[in-house]
């Protein structure tokens, strides 16, 4: 594969990538899709979509990947479990060089999407797997009459929350501030649940446990109050970090990572487009990111038209 060059490599295969490589097949460019460690990325681990339209009773987060796959697949975007770990986009054709192989391609669409911010508290990632997690879809089974904590006052924080009652006994919400970032409709949910409780104003400053996690240290940020609460589990949803590192210093980003488009999806080098999460701070849904992925796979096609010179 490294030896051919490829009309358009697409880095990532969630519903950016995949909804691009739709796009890019149907306009007969044959496009190559890494993609990259998890199948379709973030939403693959989303327990329910309920805001794509089209699934009116909504859709799982795995069967919608599925869907999104099939689709590209039947047009004849080509993918391949491989991800990207540097790239070289100097002159064109791009190279990209993945684990297993080098791919040079005439354009690439980045749509790297983003992953879970960390705490970056004592106890996080020594016991991640062993009662800290970033996804309730994928391990709230584990917490089956269990009490867990969740971090953060989003729609992620109670979404996740909302699902996790499914198993544990008791959900408590620490956030931060006094207030949620969560839209009204998640909120009034999370309120109605008898399962979830909130701590306000506070922040988990350290995660304690043996071989799995038992307790967790709070802190009151109004009136400096710690105390210590045992606790089964802690389920982290404060935001997301672009998976944009390896276009550091090749492609402008802004200061959180972020690369950065026109309203085409062009970035500052020609031929290279980013679409979806990783270039996205604001939308960030399924249904942004896939028509962000459309249009960059249209604009790639304009470009091999008007730069490289391939008719359909
Ligand atoms: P988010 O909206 O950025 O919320 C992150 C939350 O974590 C905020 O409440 C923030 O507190 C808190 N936080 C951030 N850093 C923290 C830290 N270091 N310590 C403690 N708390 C911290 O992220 P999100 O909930 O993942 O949502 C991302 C996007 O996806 C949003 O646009 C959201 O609407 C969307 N989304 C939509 C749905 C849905 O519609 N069903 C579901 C999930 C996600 P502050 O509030 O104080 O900043």
């Amino acid at each position: 594969m490294g030896e051919k060059s490829q009309k358009i490599i697409i880095l990532g295969s969630g519903p950016t990538g995949l909804a691009a490589a739709l796009y890019a097949a149907r306009a007969n460019l044959e496009p190559l899709v890494l993609t990259g460690m998890e199948l379709g990325g973030q939403v693959s681990i989303t327990h329910i979509v309920e805001n794509y339209p089209g699934f009116p009773d909504g859709v799982s987060g795995p069967d919608m990947t599925e869907l999104f796959r099939k689709h590209a697949e039947r047009f004849g975007a080509n993918l391949v479990f491989d991800s990207a770990v540097e790239v070289d986009l100097s002159k064109r054709p791009f190279t990209v060089k993945g684990y297993n192989e080098e791919y040079i391609g005439d354009t690439l669409i980045v749509a790297t999407g983003a992953s879970p911010r960390h705490l970056n508290i004592p106890g996080e990632t020594e016991f991640t797997g062993r009662g800290v997690s970033y996804c309730g879809t994928c391990d709230g089974y584990f917490f089956r009459d269990k009490d867990v904590v969740v971090v953060g006052g989003g729609d992620s924080a109670l979404e996740e929350g909302n699902f996790l009652t499914r198993y544990a006994d008791s959900v408590t919400v620490v956030h931060r501030r006094d207030e949620l970032r969560a839209g009204p409709l998640l909120e009034k949910r999370a309120r109605d649940n008898p399962k979830i409780s909130f701590i306000w104003d506070s922040v988990v400053t350290e995660i304690l446990g043996n071989d799995t996690v038992h307790s967790v240290r709070l802190e009151n940020k109004k009136t400096g109050d710690k105390i210590e609460r045992p606790i089964d589990g802690v389920f982290i949803f404060i935001g997301h970090i672009p998976n944009t590192e390896i276009f550091n210093g090749q492609l402008a980003m802004d200061e959180q990572g972020y690369i950065q488009v026109d309203r085409y999806m062009h970035t500052n080098v020609p031929g290279v487009f980013a679409a979806g999460e990783a270039a996205d701070p604001h939308f960030r849904q399924v249904i942004t990111s896939a028509g962000m992925g459309a249009a960059a796979a249209m604009e790639a096609g304009r470009f091999l038209d008007e730069h490289v010179g391939y008719a359909n």
